[in-house]
Order: C-alpha cells, then sequence, then structure tokens
C-alpha cells in the first residue's frame, strides 16, 4: 500500500504525540517527536549554561549547533522512540517543567529551526512517517497528504500535563503548568519564523471532551480517507 506523509500539529499538551504514536503503531509507520528535538537543544543550551538566568547566548548557541546530535531509538517497552543527545538517552530529561520553561525561545531562533527543519525533512524523505510539532503541516512537510491540527482548551491541556508529571512523580503546580502552556501557546502562535498556525488543508479535532479510544476512531477514519485519496 502507498506510503503517506502524515502531519500532526497543534498546541502545547493536546495529545498530539500519544494519538500519533499509536496510529503510527497501528499502520506500521515510522513516528517522529519534533518537539522532542526542540527540547533537547534547550536541554543541551541549559546544561552548557548558554541559558543563563533566562538569557540565551544566541551566538554560542549557533556556534555549537554542529556539536548537538538528535537521534531517535525505538523502546519497545514504552512502544515509542527514545530521544538520544550525543549518543545519551535524554527522553525523561527533556520532559522536565525546566525544559518547557525555556524551550519556546529556543525554538524561536531561526538557526536553531533551519537546522531541525533540514533533518525532519531528511527524516520524511521516504514517507511512511508520522511526526508531530508546531510546524510540521505549514514548514516542514507542506505537502503532506493528511495534516492534523490538534487543540483543546488550555486548562484541560494544563490538567493533562500536571496528571503526566505526577504519574512520574515530579512535584509540580498546577497553575504553574497552566501558566506554562498559555505562555507556550503564545510565543509559539506569535514568533516570526514558523508560528503555530492550522495549515489551510488541515483537518481540525478539537480533544477536549474526546476519550483516547474516540480520538483513535476519528484518526483511523481520516488516515483511511486519505490513503483513499492519495
Ligand atoms: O511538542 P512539545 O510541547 O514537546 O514541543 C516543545 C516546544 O518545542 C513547543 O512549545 C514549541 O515551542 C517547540 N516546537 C516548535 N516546532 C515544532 C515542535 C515543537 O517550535 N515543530
Amino acid at each position: 500500500m502507498k506510503k503517506i506523509t502524515i502531519a500532526i500539529d497543534g498546541y502545547s499538551s493536546c495529545g498530539k504525540s500519544t494519538m500519533a504514536k499509536d496510529l503510527a503503531r497501528e499502520i506500521g509507520y515510522v513516528y517522529v517527536d519534533s518537539g522532542a528535538m526542540y527540547r533537547t537543544v534547550t536541554l543541551y543550551a541549559l546544561d552548557n549554561h548558554i541559558i543563563q538566568d533566562g538569557h540565551i547566548d544566541e551566538e554560542r548557541l549557533k556556534q555549537e549547533m554542529k556539536n548537538i546530535e538528535i537521534s531517535f531509538q525505538f523502546n519497545p517497552e514504552r512502544g515509542r522512540p527514545d530521544t538520544y543527545l550525543n549518543g545519551t538517552r535524554v527522553e525523561d530529561r527533556i520532559r522536565t517543567l525546566e525544559v518547557s520553561n525555556h524551550v519556546s525561545p529556543i525554538a524561536a531562533l531561526g538557526f536553531v529551526r533551519e537546522e531541525m527543519v533540514r533533518q525532519q525533512q531528511r527524516m520524511g524523505q521516504q514517507g511512511g512517517i508520522i511526526m508531530d510539532g508546531r510546524d510540521i503541516g505549514t514548514t516542514v512537510f507542506p505537502n503532506a497528504e493528511l495534516k492534523i491540527f490538534v487543540t483543546a482548551s488550555a486548562e484541560i491541556r494544563a490538567q493533562r500535563r500536571f496528571d503526566e508529571l505526577t504519574a512520574k512523580g515530579e512535584q509540580c503546580d498546577m497553575q504553574e503548568i497552566l501558566r506554562n502552556v498559555e505562555e507556550r501557546d503564545y510565543i509559539d502562535t506569535h514568533r516570526d519564523i514558523s508560528p503555530l498556525r492550522q495549515a489551510d488543508d488541515a483537518l481540525v479535532l478539537d480533544n477536549s471532551h474526546l476519550t483516547i479510544e474516540e480520538q483513535k476512531q476519528w484518526l483511523i477514519r481520516a488516515y483511511e480517507h486519505a490513503i483513499h485519496n492519495s
């Protein structure tokens, strides 16, 4: 069967990666979490004191981009790929609130986006890929056969993030998470380069009140429809 490209974009913490990973498993596609790549650059910048007191040393980061090698390795236990930075697994470290609090300004930098988009396009050359992020349907794969734009209210997204972090044993405060979700929405939609926006030909999925199962059914129908029409 023909292998298409599937782009899933949307706001922070609206369950894009869960749905993308489940669909990828179901239809045997490769799943790439593009947000993990921006998070990994952020982690590198934090670890190497390129971000200090909220200030980013852009010149240094630009020079050091060549030292940041991001890769993914499928983890059968989790049923999804783990993220690696220069050969070290950083999957848990990139999900902390500290990284979340710094990632959007890093992702707004032109030279960071250029490099990430280049790597993402290379990963998608063969088709048979599902990538989720903010600019996948608009910039990375503007010709994707299936584009989905996911949304849910900020409160519901913050609650999901809170549940996820608490389940991992991380101490967190609901108000701080809500603030982070709203702040990232603002930066992601207002940046100059590739701001988060719905592609004209994307299908919109508001999953505020959908169960995972209902969402799965919706997605499978959208995929079958796209395959049929491509
Ligand atoms: O998807 P996730 O919330 O993990 O992404 C983290 C951050 O990375 C987003 O808030 C956004 O600032 C940035 N991002 C982006 N473009 C993408 C994916 C993520 O700018 N394609």
